[in-house]
């Protein structure tokens, strides 16, 4: 056995634990009684801690030295010399992080979560302010621990999507910013109400199943390798390219919540099953800093599969051309009087919004900005947790145009600062911005791609993306995979210009 050997057989160990957690995690959030909380709140701290220990250990430390000198000179392209970088570079991160710092912060998260929610309910910011000045406060230390040279921001991003930093996205979201504000006024000029609202009447909740698991199938999610199942707050999880279990969530009167959550975790889920077999097991299939198993390059570059095939792929006037006769079938009652194109304008009607996840294409990243704006200003200390309402608000009406009426709707209603997730939000926006360079990269690539997207042939573009991206599992950064099929870096301009096209045709606007 060679130290590679070796090393490989221990991270496939420690990605059977993780797989194992997935799959706990998994049946808390679909299947398991409200009373199993307490014990699965155990068994998963146990196997946390396993998984660990197995991951940050002597024997590890002394494989990955070994294996280090073993590989020097071999290919630094090829998946064996990235892996062990791979290994590497979360090893280091793991080894500054105080074990007892991972501990005060995931024992106040919970309760910070569930005082969150209440503060929630109740509308009542002020009985949530302790927790989250202590949440900031753990957030600091841990970017101290990890480490930056700019912005604490940078060191919290990290665990995220590597290699970003405050700076890149404060120019990010300048350019977006510059393009997406004055489209919005001239969407908002001409809006006006669709002569039919399709979600006045009940939509029967097994029918939508149905046609969740016809468009999902449509699309190349293989149900020979993966589930869909409900949850309120739906996700995708893996336990390896062979088991992928996507979820979605049922409204009986609004038909779009669970097509296009469905479609989105299946655009998760075909990352994960198209990842290359032989990646299984390997270091390229765990994100060691997150402790969790999955395929994708980062949490932007995952958005970027699921906001492609929801958004680009599903909300398209072709997809709805194509399909709206089969969701006439299932329900027929209610969209007697719709046709194609109708439904197409009901499901990308731009509204500004109060809340993120009801937010459209135009105004979702606006709702991102925010979030992150605020984010980098607690943590560098130029604004303090008491003032957050008022700042939450105010940058509400600059970019919306809307005030909250209260907290719950404004400063309240997002989940991830309460837990400690802060530098997460941004990786929505890299995936959206993603999204679009992958596919003018597509169709530049291949000519005959819009034909057959018109047909409904969505296998050659889930081919290109599986050889261009999805195979590589976390190989490539998602600025290496886009370089890879564009030539350049995240760029802006490609979503700039897919948002452009698409609603000044939608709305009229030349
Ligand atoms: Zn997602």
């Amino acid at each position: 056995m060679t130290a590679y050997d070796d090393l490989a057989a221990r991270i496939g160990e420690y990605h059977d634990l993780l797989c194992a957690l997935n799959t706990l995690k998994w049946d808390m959030r679909t299947m398991m009684p409200a009373r199993g909380a307490a014990s699965r709140g155990r068994q998963l701290a146990t196997l946390t801690k396993l998984a660990k220990s197995t991951f940050v250990s002597e024997k590890t430390a002394r494989l990955l030295d070994a294996t280090e000198t073993e590989i020097a000179g071999e290919d630094a392209d090829s998946y064996r010399v990235r892996a062990v970088r791979q290994v590497r570079d979360a090893y280091d991160i793991h080894r500054r992080i105080p074990s007892e710092l991972v501990a005060r912060m995931a024992a106040l998260g919970a309760q910070s979560e569930a005082a969150w929610a209440e503060a929630k309910d109740a509308d009542d910011f002020a009985s949530f302010k302790p927790w989250l000045k202590r949440m900031l406060g753990l957030n600091i230390e841990l970017a101290e621990a990890i480490g930056y040279s700019d912005h604490p921001f940078d060191a919290l991003v990290q665990q995220f999507e590597p290699g970003m930093t405050s700076a890149r996205l404060g120019r990010i979201f300048a350019e977006l910013k510059a393009g997406i504000l004055p489209l919005l006024e001239r969407i908002a000029s001409v809006d006006a109400p669709l002569p039919l609202n399709l979600w006045d009447a009940e939509y029967d909740l097994a029918a939508q199943k149905g046609i969740c698991l016809e468009l999902t199938a449509l699309i190349g999610f293989d149900y020979t390798r993966g589930r869909l199942d409900s949850a309120p707050h739906p996700f995708e999880i893996s336990f390896t390219r062979d088991d992928v279990r996507i979820t979605t969530r049922y409204d009986a009167n609004y038909l779009p919540m669970s097509l296009f959550a469905a479609l989105h975790e299946a655009g998760h889920g075909l990352y994960e099953q198209n990842i290359a077999p032989e990646l299984t097991r390997t270091a390229l299939t765990a994100d060691f800093i997150g402790q969790y198993a999955v395929g994708g390059a980062s949490f932007g570059a995952h958005e970027f599969s699921s906001r492609l095939w929801e958004n680009q792929i599903g909300r398209s006037r072709d997809f709805w051309r194509l399909h709206f006769s089969r969701l006439q079938e299932a329900f027929p009652a209610q969209l007697a009087a719709a046709d194609a194109e109708l439904f197409y304008r009901a499901v990308n009607r731009v509204r500004p919004s109060l809340i993120r996840v009801e937010a459209d294409e135009v105004t979702y990243n606006l709702h991102i900005m925010l979030r992150a704006e605020i984010e980098m200003a607690l943590l560098e200390g130029a604004i303090a947790v008491d003032d957050l309402p008022e700042i939450w608000n105010a940058k509400m009406e600059e970019y919306l145009g809307l005030t909250p009426p209260d907290d719950r709707r404004g400063v309240l209603q997002d989940v991830h600062w309460s837990f400690g997730g802060f530098g997460n939000f941004p990786c929505y926006t890299i995936g959206n911005i993603m999204a679009a360079q992958a596919l003018a990269a597509a169709r530049a690539q291949m000519p005959d791609l819009a034909g057959e997207l018109a047909a409904g042939d969505y296998q050659p573009l889930l081919n290109w993306l599986s050889d261009k991206i999805y195979r590589h599992g976390r190989a490539y950064s998602t600025d290496e995979l886009l370089t890879r099929v564009s030539g350049e870096g995240l760029n802006t301009a490609p979503l700039l210009d897919y948002l452009e096209n698409k609603y000044s045709d939608l709305y009229g606007l030349n």
